[in-house]
């Protein structure tokens, strides 16, 4: 690892929060400035968006049966 030199990291590890809207502003606007330029976190980011969509569609009473 290299050390945080804040030459624009990727943001893999902050999608979940992004996309579940849990990041500060400031975290939030850099995710979507970074995923503007990036296609590999723009891929990832697809691909959570699809995880949490499915999850929304489950119903708790499904996940119980
Ligand atoms: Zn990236």
């Amino acid at each position: 690892m290299t050390a945080d030199s804040g030459d624009d990291p990727h943001v893999h590890r902050l999608l979940g929060a992004y996309v579940l809207d849990a990041l500060e502003a400031e975290e939030s606007a850099t995710v979507a400035r970074h995923l503007q330029r990036c296609a590999g976190c723009a891929a990832a980011y697809v691909e959570v968006v699809d995880a949490v969509s499915l999850l929304a569609l489950l119903d708790v009473d499904d996940l119980l049966e």
